[in-house]
């Protein structure tokens, strides 16, 4: 198979005793917001079709934990190469190696250097495409209230355009659902706490290192939302961050 070939993990089998109104398409990318995404849609019934990007993310770490979740729980999973488009959309640091990450919090000026050009639009696109591929009337996926300030395709009024297009633009209407839309990082954490989650498996840091970094706006939001809950983030650090 070659690079570029869209993998799956396990292929997409539809169940015919489940109903289009009951499947949907969830964008995994790895990291905490779209795994917790990813158990709220399997907790509600759903029968889940996990969806992951190779954007050229400067490493592969959380689409490895990706993988790994999906076979844990026996999840239809694909991981689709789209590479291919880097060419378009490089104008960033988070796929481009020659630009340096920015340190500090996300809601400084800095952070809009990570903004991918249109990546949510081109994603939700491709996710509600395969959604109606397959038969599936929902598709999920992770924005934050954490992510307004920065980065556009993560607000409101987007979410809500894009709402409108995915019923009218193919003849199967499909419900986009961004469940944490005007949740903060710290209020994903707890439903997913509720739900008994295990944030072990996910990757947040920009870098892929062995130890998450810390350091990253990414990271500090991270462990941000783990100290509101008096938690310790269970993921490996640097250095202890508590
Ligand atoms: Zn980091």
């Amino acid at each position: 198979m070659s690079e570029h070939t869209p993998v799956s993990a396990s292929n997409a089998v539809l169940s015919s005793s489940i109903p289009a109104s009951r499947r949907a398409v969830v964008i995994y990318s790895g990291g905490m917001d779209s795994f917790t995404v990813l158990h709220k849609a399997i907790a509600q019934g759903f029968e889940v079709h996990a969806l992951s990007f190779n954007y050229g993310q400067r490493h592969s770490r959380e689409l490895e934990s990706a993988r790994k979740v999906c076979a844990q729980l026996g999840l239809s999973h694909k991981v689709v190469d789209i590479r291919a488009i880097h060419g378009l959309i490089d104008n960033s640091s988070l796929t481009n190696n020659d630009q340096a990450l920015p340190t500090g919090d996300y809601d400084e000026g800095n952070m809009t250097s990570t903004v991918v050009p249109n990546r949510n639009m081109i994603l939700l696109s491709l996710a509600i495409g395969y959604a109606v591929n397959i038969d599936a009337e929902h598709c999920f996926y992770g924005a934050h209230g954490g992510d307004h300030a920065i980065y556009p395709d993560c607000r409101p009024e987007f979410v809500e355009k894009m709402q409108d297009v995915a019923r009218i633009a193919n003849y199967t209407p499909v419900e986009v659902h961004a469940p944490y839309l005007t949740a903060s990082k710290a209020d994903i954490l707890a439903d997913g706490i509720a739900m008994g989650l295990d944030y072990a498996d996910t990757w947040t840091c920009y870098l892929g290192e062995e130890a998450a970094c810390g350091e990253c706006g990414s990271c500090r939001e991270r462990l941000a939302a783990f100290a509101a809950h008096g938690l310790t983030d269970p993921v490996p650090y640097r250095q202890s961050k508590g």
